[in-house]
């Protein structure tokens, strides 16, 4: 679906979320980024709405509208509401506090929501200005088409437009914008403010209206919600345990940057890891290391817990068979955890079948990178191809003659292992040595590392001629570099 402007087709919108009602959501005018650039737009994502970005009136309506400059037929911007468990403690008020849904548009993926993060303030905002920064912007906007590219359910990036507005952070910055596309953006805590409220007719009503477009498969079956539940909660243990696959930390894993589809949202203070350390903590203000690496599946659950809570009085009419429901789905997270896990790992080891000491093999493996501090995405890229060992230690040695035992057990040619193995272990992530080059960059006024690259990410597991350096562990001036919630 389109309308045409000046001769020019462009997509139209919208505004199912919005048409829930305040309740829901609330609207909001954008606070326009005053003469915003655009710093890059992804033309394959914008292909499927119909845009063509090296078109200049398409990239010029991209610009005004993703600044929040102008809207289009049928755009019907609000902020919506949530509440959530931040840092394990429940924050009854939260909500888009600086992202503005535009509206749903179709694409060749389907409907999708568009979303501005930086738009300006919401009803939501308490004390918050309303913006984003360059900085975790480029962030935002260069991770999230990593993610894509590694396979791992993410919300989009569409574009990313920049402007001098001052913003002030620990120091003056920029402001900046990214659109994100999403099927929706519900969250965890969506759900949780209408049950802490009471409000369980507010609480059906949005289930309802996420099943009916996102979970439509529920419908038929005998418990919808209950389906549902259950569905929300293999799709988190499934993502726990991608991100582990591929070293990914979120950061902030409060139930309000969760999403209801499974998807990676709200990229913070996110981090691949670099040196193996399990325990490692990316996120500068998480003293606690509530959210450290190793703990992220605990938490994938516990938010499961706070999302089944707030969802109970859905499950059955009775309190005590909610409870039976709720508790069989959750017990449901571990299994599917570590079955979605050890495939991925036996995938990374080149492993094609499956035995019984598969898992320990791997967990040794695991430790032996941590203590000999190895770079976990380079450890495990290289090991298709290693001759020896590559650990020093006497265990070292032992496991690699293990491993080679295990592989010989194997039916695959050497060459189809190595070709396997190197389909899922990227050879380049978004390291944060690298995001800030292109912060850098992008701050004295050239976007194009930006568009570089956004190329790059999308194929991760390619080797890219020319690109051997963003293969590369963070070089000393990089070492120190340390992330917060500021943003
Ligand atoms: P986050 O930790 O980024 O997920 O944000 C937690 C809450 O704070 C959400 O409700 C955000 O919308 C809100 N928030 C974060 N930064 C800002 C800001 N600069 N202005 C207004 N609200 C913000
Ligand atoms: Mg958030």
């Amino acid at each position: 679906m389109m309308t045409s402007m000046n001769n020019t087709i462009f997509p139209t919108f919208n505004a199912r979320f919005a048409q829930l009602g305040k309740d829901f959501s609330l609207p909001v005018y954008a606070d326009p980024l005053p003469e915003p650039r655009l710093v890059d737009a992804c033309p394959v994502l914008a292909a499927t709405f119909g845009l063509e970005v090296q078109q200049q009136a398409h990239k010029d309506w991209l610009t005004q509208i993703t600044a929040g400059a102008a809207t289009h037929t049928g755009m019907y911007p609000v902020a919506a509401l949530y509440a959530g468990h931040q840092f394990g403690h429940y924050v009854p008020q939260l909500g888009d506090g600086r992202a503005l849904l535009l509206g749903d548009s179709h694409s060749t993926q389907g409907y999708r929501e568009w979303q501005l993060k930086g738009a300006g303030v919401t009803p939501f905002s308490r004390r918050g200005d309303g913006r984003a920064v360059l900085r975790s912007s480029i962030r935002e906007y260069l991770v999230s088409h990593a993610m894509q590219g590694l396979g791992i359910p993410t919300t989009q990036a569409l574009s990313l437009v920049a402007s001098d507005l001052p913003v002030y952070r620990e120091t003056v910055e920029t402001a900046a914008c990214v659109c994100r596309i999403a099927p929706s953006f519900v969250r965890f805590g969506s759900f949780e403010v209408f049950y802490y409220r009471g409000q369980h007719h507010l609480l059906r009503e949005l289930a309802d209206y996420v099943i009916q477009h996102d979970y439509a498969d529920c419908l038929t079956q005998p418990n919808p919600y209950a389906a549902w539940l259950a569905q929300v909660v293999e799709r988190t243990a499934q993502l726990m345990a991608q991100w582990q696959s591929v070293g990914f930390m979120h950061g902030v894993m409060n139930t309000d940057n969760m999403s209801i589809l499974g998807l990676t949202l709200d990229y913070g203070p996110f981090m691949f890891m670099e040196t193996y350390q399990p325990d490692f903590i990316c996120n500068h203000s998480d003293d606690q290391g509530r959210y450290a690496f190793n703990k992220q599946p605990d938490i994938g659950l516990w938010n499961c817990a706070c999302l089944a809570q707030a969802v109970m009085p859905l499950l059955a009419d009775e309190e005590a068979d909610s409870l039976t429901i709720a508790r069989d789905i959750l017990d449901a997270y571990w299994p599917q955890y570590h079955r979605h896990y050890l495939q991925l790992m036996r995938a990374k080891l080149g492993l094609q079948q499956a035995k019984d000491d598969d898992a320990l093999l791997i967990r040794n493996w695991l430790s032996l990178l941590a203590r000999e501090q190895q770079d976990f995405t380079l450890a495990h890229r290289q090991l298709s191809r290693a001759q020896s060992s590559p650990f020093q230690s006497a265990e070292g040695q032992e496991w690699w003659q293990w491993y080679q035992y295990r592989l010989s057990s194997e039916t695959q040619s050497a060459a189809e292992r190595v070709q396997a193995m190197e389909a899922v272990n990227p050879l380049y992530v978004l390291r944060t040595w690298i995001a800030q080059l292109a912060i850098d960059a992008a701050q004295r006024g050239d976007f194009s590392l930006v568009a570089e690259l956004r190329q790059l990410l999308a194929h991760p597991f390619t080797e890219q001629a020319g690109k051997e350096s963003y293969a590369q562990p963070a070089p000393d001036w990089a070492k120190g570099l340390t992330l917060s919630c500021s943003s």
